[in-house]
């Protein structure tokens, strides 16, 4: 038999066996290269592609192969994409009506690996996005991101989507909430539509659930949930989750789908470090084609914490309002901005005065006691600014942690520090630094 004569028909051996899009995907673009007594070669675009085949198809390929030819051989995987067949025959290609319920991924593009900056608080979660595109389906599965809100857990899995998508375009990738899972789940008993629905989602390659959190209480759902789970894994499909707290944490969740979702690698990103801060700050500059001083960065970095989309947030605020007013990117300009934004950080008063000690080599004794000599004036004053201004503090209780002073000296203290920051660059200086110790002992 010619060779691509016995593809075809080896093809049409194997197309009942798997699922339509899997056919598609995998066996489409696959075609055969030399076959011999000993061997059969198979050419793929890739050596994803290849090792995707091995696992998942393999016996299914030897044992279509022996049907026809009536011998054992053995398979080999060669990359080569100028061998990729672009078009199959059209009798290959029919699908039946599942074509017009293929819906084309709604990845959106801006979320990619590529733009994700990689700090300490997130390189294991990095880690182990790469490790799946590289080997999906076998690497980890399910890979279950979680962490607070804003951290760049949704950034990350929609990345892992866009590189497989890029990778293997014809990977039917699904990306979708546990809200929406569950909207999608009422709404197919609503209008007795269960059958599509599950053909939706367990023919996906690699399904995205993000916020599982919200599973929680829905026990029809989760139900429903852990059939598509189970399906999806033993075919190899990967699974990406998100979740704002351990999964062990979510109430009211089932036990057997609890395990599930802990059943691969589970992977914290914290809160981004100020350098974390301070890199996405550049990034999101460059991106955005701003130029931003370095030290204005570093003050903005030091401002807020926790909350990437909050940083990037404020970052575009003072961008659009500075170019409103025509106002130069200085520390001076950006300051009122930042007023109030370290309420975010979760210091207290105490975190304050010992940064400020530490930071003047002093001790709190003597910060808070009645010495007024030169050294002791502007630390005070600089906790007085910082107090008011960051932590929202009443001047009264400022008074009274600084050795019960008096609330007006407290106001003076506070409008010295106003009245220096815009024009003094060694006060600017300190209150970079100070916040941003502040900020780096979360
Ligand atoms: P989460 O899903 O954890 O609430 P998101 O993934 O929606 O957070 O991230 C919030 C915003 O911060 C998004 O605009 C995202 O692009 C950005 N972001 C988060 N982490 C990073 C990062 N490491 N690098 C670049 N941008 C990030
Ligand atoms: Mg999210």
């Amino acid at each position: 038999m010619e060779t691509t004569q016995l593809w075809k028909k080896l093809l049409e051996k194997i197309k009942p066996q798997v699922s339509p899009i899997n056919f598609r995907g995998w066996f489409l673009q696959a075609s055969i290269g030399e076959i011999n007594d000993k061997k059969i070669v198979i050419y793929v675009p890739t050596a994803f592609f290849a090792e995707q085949l091995k696992t998942r198809y393999f016996d299914l390929i030897q044992s279509a192969t022996k049907e026809l030819i009536n011998q054992d051989l053995s398979l080999e995987f060669k990359v080569d994409s100028s061998k990729l067949v672009k078009e199959a025959p059209e009798d290959i290609f029919e699908l039946g009506n599942f074509q017009t319920t293929i819906a084309k991924p709604a990845l959106n593009p801006k979320y990619n690996l590529e733009n994700f900056v990689v700090g300490l608080t997130n390189n294991v979660a990095y880690a182990a996005a790469q490790a799946i595109v590289q080997n999906p389906g076998t690497a980890y599965n399910p890979l279950l991101l979680y962490g607070g809100t804003g951290v760049g857990k949704t950034h990350l899995m929609l990345g892992i989507g866009n590189a497989l998508l890029k990778k293997s375009p014809r990977l039917k990738i699904i990306y979708s909430s546990s809200e929406t899972f569950t909207n999608d789940y009422v709404e197919a008993i609503q209008t007795r539509k269960m059958a599509d629905l599950r053909a939706r989602y367990r023919r996906a390659d690699v399904l995205l659930i993000d916020d599982i959190q919200f599973f929680s209480g829905r026990d029809s759902t989760q139900e429903e949930f852990f059939h598509t789970f189970n399906e999806l894994q033993t075919k190899n499909s990967q699974i990406v989750l998100t979740s704002d707290r351990p999964p062990q944490e979510i109430a009211k969740i089932e036990d057997r789908l609890k395990s599930r979702f802990v059943g691969g690698l589970m992977v914290d990103i914290q809160p981004p470090d100020f350098d974390t801060r301070l890199a996405i700050l550049k990034a999101k500059c460059i991106e955005k084609g701003e130029i931003l001083p370095e030290e204005t960065l570093k003050l903005i970095a030091s401002s807020l914490d926790s909350n990437i989309r909050e940083l990037e947030g404020k970052l575009i605020q003072i961008i659009q309002a500075l170019s409103s007013k025509n106002l130069p990117p200085t520390i001076e300009n950006i300051t009122p901005y930042l007023n109030g934004s370290t309420k975010n950080l979760r210091i207290d008063y105490k975190k304050v005065l010992s940064v400020i000690c530490e930071h003047f080599d002093l001790n709190l004794k003597d910060l808070t006691g009645p010495k007024r000599q030169k050294g002791l004036v502007l630390p005070r004053h600089l906790i007085m600014y910082i107090l008011t201004e960051d932590l929202n503090l009443t001047v009264e209780k400022i008074g009274q942690i600084l050795g019960n002073r008096d609330h007006t000296t407290v106001m003076h203290g506070r409008d010295k520090i106003k009245e220096l920051i815009v024009k003094d660059r060694e006060v600017q200086k300190l209150l970079i630094d100070i916040k941003q110790k502040l900020s780096t002992l979360n």
